[in-house]
């Protein structure tokens, strides 16, 4: 087994990424020697001690990320600032402070202005998630085939982002790297409007009159049940997000408004062709992914 990458590693949050980056280090024996773990509420913390997937669980954010060689924030990004300014005093020395957060403009913006020298900015977003939340939901195999995104700031250190690579390539995932503003633009396509749709599509059938909706829950596999699967994801993580993917959401939201805008034209003026080339668009898509094993 190779050395451990860090000796003390601190993840602030441990719900479903956290507790599954935690679970991760415990079974492999690589990640770090030590794994200390804090949250906000009294009731995560005692389920936390509970799984037992971590060394040390520190109510404490400050004493938390004391002598952390690596600290991992997995909260929703609207908190990032507010832990930054709690933990930022008590970093120490060399250390790496690398995140998860699902958008990565607006993680910059939160910590950049309060990075301590000689501690190591390496933002990181794992694209890998399920709808479920807390401590319970992790799981070590969760990044497992899948992208990690690393965001590193021009002229960042470069050893500190190739152990953040490392410990994302011991995850079993692939990494790559691209700067914020690229990153952001991929997810509100790739993610977030999708999120959005989904919210919209069950807030819109949630509006039809009783008997409808009845109707709409009894025969819902036939494509609705996939929008609902995405619609029951965690309420404070997805406001987050939204409000701190604004530009790059709203972006792609008017372009999709515009395109689907002009496939209603289509139903309405009966044009065939234009339909079925939207139909095969779809279908080449999605034939891309299940090749890329993305599927
Ligand atoms: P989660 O399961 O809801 O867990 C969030 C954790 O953050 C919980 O431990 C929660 O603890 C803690 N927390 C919330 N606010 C806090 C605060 N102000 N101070 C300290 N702890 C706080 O969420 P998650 O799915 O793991 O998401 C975590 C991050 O990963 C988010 O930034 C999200 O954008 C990103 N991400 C998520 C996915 C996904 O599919 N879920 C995928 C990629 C990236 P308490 O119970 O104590 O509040």
């Amino acid at each position: 087994m190779s050395e451990p990458l860090f000796r003390r590693l601190c993840l602030i949050g441990a719900g479903l990424i956290g507790s599954s980056i935690a679970q991760l280090a415990r079974e492999r024996g690589d990640i770090a020697e030590t794994i200390v773990a804090h949250t906000r509420k009294p009731e995560t913390l005692a389920r936390i001690r509970e799984l037992g997937f971590a060394d040390v669980v520190e109510e404490d954010a400050a004493r938390a990320v004391a002598g952390a060689d690596c600290v991992i924030l997995c909260v929703p990004v609207g908190a990032y600032a507010g832990v930054m300014a709690q933990i930022a005093p008590h970093l120490s020395l060399g250390c790496i402070l690398t995140d998860v957060g699902s958008t990565k403009g607006s993680v910059i913006r939160d910590l950049a202005p309060l990075l301590p020298p000689g501690v190591h900015l390496v933002p990181a977003h794992p694209m890998a998630g399920t709808e479920h939340s807390g401590p319970d939901a992790g799981f070590a195999t969760l990044f497992e085939g899948r992208y990690v995104i690393l965001t590193p700031l021009p002229g960042g250190d470069r050893a500190a982002q190739e152990r953040v690579a490392e410990l994302w390539r011991r995850a079993g995932s692939t990494v790559e790297s691209m700067d914020a503003a690229t990153h952001d633009k991929v997810v509100a396509i790739v993610s977030h409007l999708p999120h959005l749709i989904a919210f919209t599509i069950c807030g819109t059938a949630d509006d039809l009159a009783e008997e409808t909706r009845e109707a709409v829950l009894k025969f819902a596999a036939s494509g609705f049940r996939d929008f609902t699967r995405i619609a029951a994801s965690d309420i404070d993580m997805w406001r987050d997000i939204f409000l701190n993917n604004r530009d790059a959401l709203l972006e792609m939201l008017a372009r999709f408004t515009e395109d689907s805008h002009a496939l209603a034209r289509a139903v309405r003026w009966g044009e065939a062709d234009f339909i079925e080339d939207r139909i095969r668009r779809g279908r080449r898509i999605r034939r891309g992914l299940i090749e890329r094993k993305q599927a």
